[in-house]
């Protein structure tokens, strides 16, 4: 996966790219990002790439030629999806990373100020993604939410193939709850059914934890799942149980 990210601030990425997963992947060569300095496309001696909203109001308003620029400098692959961070997007969510994989670029604008010109939307053909309801001073921590979220799905980037196949939001569920070493902390103990291994019971007691913390965290999920009867049994089974 190639993304090219097109932002004002490349210096916020660097961290983000040498470490943990994200870093692994970029050493491997399964990730190659390549920052694009909005500022290198700018207007004038200082380079401007903002100016005042036409109608006033407060702030400034990226500028639509220096982003055109910026947007047609970089070489497009065949399948290649441009992408502009925006709090008036399309919510981000698991489902949308997984359908990124389909493509072998991602083209990320990065918002400052008070946003961008609309023009680059409508003739750029970019799709509007927002990473929740909430307004942030610019689109970088929403790219570098994309491009870990995608690039943990990329075949070969976990370790363990299976640990992103579990995870929540697959299938539209939260994930049950997680134990490790020591067996008792602070007075906690971990519950009795992951230390007896017995692989089914472990796997239904996941399932109905999975359940029952989807619909009482998330009932908005809960609702759009397609419940099985043995789900429901589990669900009624490990209720009246508790853990
Ligand atoms: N005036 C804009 C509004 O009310 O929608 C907010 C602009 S925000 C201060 C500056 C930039 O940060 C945006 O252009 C966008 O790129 C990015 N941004 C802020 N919040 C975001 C979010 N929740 N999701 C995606 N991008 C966001």
């Amino acid at each position: 996966m190639r993304c090219d990210v097109i932002t004002l601030f490349p210096e916020l990425f660097s961290p983000f790219l040498d470490v943990g997963m994200v870093g692994r992947a970029v050493k491997a060569g399964l990730l190659v990002v390549n920052l694009i300095w909005l500022r290198e496309f700018g207007e004038g001696v200082h380079r401007s790439v903002d100016d005042r909203p036409y109608g006033g109001g407060p702030g400034m308003v990226m500028m639509a030629p220096p982003l055109m620029r910026a947007i047609e400098s970089i070489e497009r692959e065949k399948r290649s999806l441009l992408l502009i961070m925006s709090p008036a997007g399309e919510i981000f969510s698991q489902n949308m990373a997984s359908s990124f994989l389909k493509f072998d670029q991602l083209v990320i604008v990065c918002g400052r100020y008070e946003g961008i010109d609309q023009r680059i939307v409508e003739l750029s053909g970019a799709r509007e993604v927002s990473i929740g309801d909430y307004v942030l001073s610019g689109g970088e921590i929403p790219a570098m939410v994309i491009i870990d979220a995608v690039t943990r799905l990329l075949p070969g980037v976990l370790g363990d193939e299976a640990s992103s196949a579990e995870e929540s939001f697959k299938e539209g569920l939260l994930e049950y709850p997680q134990y490790t070493r020591p067996r008792t902390f602070m007075g906690l103990g971990v519950p009795e059914v992951l230390l007896r291994g017995n692989h089914k019971e472990i796997e239904e007691w996941r399932r109905a934890q999975a359940l029952l913390r989807t619909k009482a965290r998330r009932p908005d999920l809960f609702e759009r799942l397609l419940l099985t009867k043995r789900d429901m049994e589990l669900m009624e089974r490990y209720s009246q149980q508790g853990e």
